[in-house]
């Protein structure tokens, strides 16, 4: 076979050559030991939280190492087109602080020289390899109906296995010119396969960083690197983008690792050296039962990223926890340095956990409170503000008017040594404190307390007083003894029966009346946010 003429034949229309392609594609200029890793999305339409977890790992080793981190947006599959997906993935990336070095906004900037950052661009740099490949022998066209569209090795894999191993059954590997050329005058379309050297039967070592050694069998796939519309596999296109765009740590889903003997092989064929690879674990989510599901948009919401968004999680919360799923030992270093600028954390990308990272939103939602519990009541009220702008517009009025006093009600229990832990998503904030805007209309009270509870609010009235607090807590003190309850709480635990209860118990019931429930922050703040006359007021409600 002339495959220099069968190259031809195929590709006459090309317009780059490999050599104008690597001129256009020199080799990094980085110190020593800089990383340069990737993003790279298929354009789905939306941020799925998995992809965000393996950005989150890609950001850290190239910005630790002094490398680049960049953006590619893996759009061959037309089909699956979404427009706009650059946008939605980098507004995401920069709301949460990883803008990329390099990116590309369709019809908009380029920011990088290693561009197009759109695949969809570079059809003409695929075609230029696969023009090479079948030149060198190593590649060859196929004009089987069932490659159509196919981007997958599965079914070629058992094509041609399918009667013992390595018994090559594949008629379009064994065309001669005179027959390709027939069909090409015909006008059938063909795909670009690897001609495989591999026998099925050899194995092949290769260290992935997160998971250490792999064994695997070599690859024996004649896969499909140009689709019948000449648009790349997803395997030719990993092969040639992370090769010219200067790629050293691919971060990809563990998916891929079985493709890895493929690529290992198409790399080969190529000439290029591969880069590092981090098959990270998918994120997982446990059911009602106990089991194990990997978290996907249909069944869980926080797939998507604006999920976390529209519920006004605090963004430094979310990457926190995720920093818990990648790393084991980020909890502990953050306990130790509880304040500490997360860049300090001595990340390392190469040892990420080798567990299944199960979501679970009680661990979020408390790194979230613990987050949160550490702003100022400014900083809580501009996040409440800016989320409410962005997804509780009917609220927007009432904040910006109500400044101080929403600031206030923020501001209970917190700036202070042990600040409580109690918000963890702005959009719990008017629920949470729902006895703030209007007065409750459930009580927590057990029946058989009912007695009592009216009794301290009867009596209460004459006892409220909110200039300080101390003055409040005496005068609670001096009615809780009128009426029967221990001040001193030895004394009630030594001789129980003796009282009806203790002051926690009447604070306990004038908190119901005001709040509605049995537990809310500081009971002295609340009132004196409301002021005396609606603390009458409620009170009066009940007795
Ligand atoms: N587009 C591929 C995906 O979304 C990228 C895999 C990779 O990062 O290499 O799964």
């Amino acid at each position: 076979m002339d495959n220099k003429k069968l190259a031809d034949l195929l590709f006459a229309d090309n317009k780059l050559t490999v050599e104008e392609i690597e001129k256009k594609y020199p080799k990094r200029n980085l110190k020593e030991g800089a990383y340069v890793t990737r993003f790279a999305p298929s354009p789905t339409g939306y941020m799925h939280l998995g992809g965000f977890f393996q950005a989150l790992i890609d950001f850290n080793i190239a910005k630790r190492s002094g490398g680049v981190f960049y953006l590619r947006i893996e759009d061959t599959d037309q089909k699956r087109e979404i427009s706009g997906a650059s946008e939605i993935i980098l507004n995401i990336l920069t709301e949460y602080g990883f803008l990329p070095d390099e990116y590309e906004l369709k019809g908009g900037v380029t920011v990088g020289e290693y561009g197009p950052y759109y695949q969809s661009e570079r059809k003409e740099i695929y075609k230029a390899y696969a023009k090479k490949l079948v030149e060198e022998g190593k590649a060859f066209p196929c004009f089987c109906k069932k490659t159509e569209g196919l981007s997958d090795v599965k079914e070629i894999r058992e094509k041609k296995f399918s009667s013992g191993i390595n018994e090559d059954k594949d008629i379009c590997r064994h065309l001669t010119i005179e027959q390709i050329e027939q069909n090409l005058k015909e006008g059938k379309k063909f795909a670009i396969r690897l001609k495989s050297n591999g026998n099925g039967v050899d194995k092949i070592k290769f260290v992935d960083c997160a998971k250490g050694e792999v064994e695997m069998t070599a690859n024996a796939v004649d896969a499909i690197l140009l689709k019948n519309d000449l648009m790349p596999t997803y395997h030719f296109a990993h092969a040639i983008d992370d090769t010219l765009m200067g790629t050293n740590v691919v971060v990809r889903g563990e998916e891929w690792l079985p493709s890895y003997p493929l690529h290992k092989e198409i790399f080969e064929n190529l000439g290029f050296k591969q880069p590092k690879y981090i098959h990270s674990p998918l994120i997982y989510k446990l059911n009602e039962k106990g089991n194990k599901n990997k978290i996907s948009k249909r069944k869980h919401p926080e797939a998507d990223m604006r999920f976390f968004d529209k519920e006004g999680y605090d963004k430094d919360a979310v990457v926190e926890y995720l920093m818990n799923l990648i790393n084991s030992n980020f909890e502990n270093w953050r306990k130790q340095n509880p304040t500490a600028d997360i860049m300090e954390f001595p990340f390392n990308g190469f040892k990420i956990t080798a567990n299944t990272p199960i979501f679970d939103f009680v661990k979020l939602n408390d790194v979230s409170k613990e987050k949160i519990s550490r702003y100022t009541a400014d900083e809580c009220y501009s996040e409440l503000l800016s989320w409410a702008r962005e997804y509780s517009t009917e609220n927007v009025e009432y904040l910006t008017k109500e400044k101080d006093y929403v600031t206030k009600i923020l501001n209970i229990d917190r700036e202070k040594p042990k600040p409580r832990k109690d918000i963890y998503k702005w959009s719990m904030f008017f629920e949470l404190f729902d006895y703030m805007f209007s007065k409750p209309s459930n009580f927590e009270i057990d029946e058989s307390e009912k007695k009592n509870y009216e009794e301290v609010l009867k009596n209460y009235k004459n006892y409220l007083k909110l200039d300080t607090k101390e003055n409040w807590f005496e005068n609670i003190k001096i009615m809780a003894e009128k009426l029967g309850y221990a001040t001193n709480n030895a004394d009630f635990k030594k001789e129980p029966e003796k009282y009806k209860g203790n002051t926690a118990k009447v604070c306990e019931y004038i908190r119901i009346a005001i709040t509605g429930r049995k537990n809310s922050p500081d009971l002295f703040e609340i009132m004196s946010l409301l002021g005396e006359k609606e603390v009458l007021d409620r009170i009066e409600k009940i007795a």
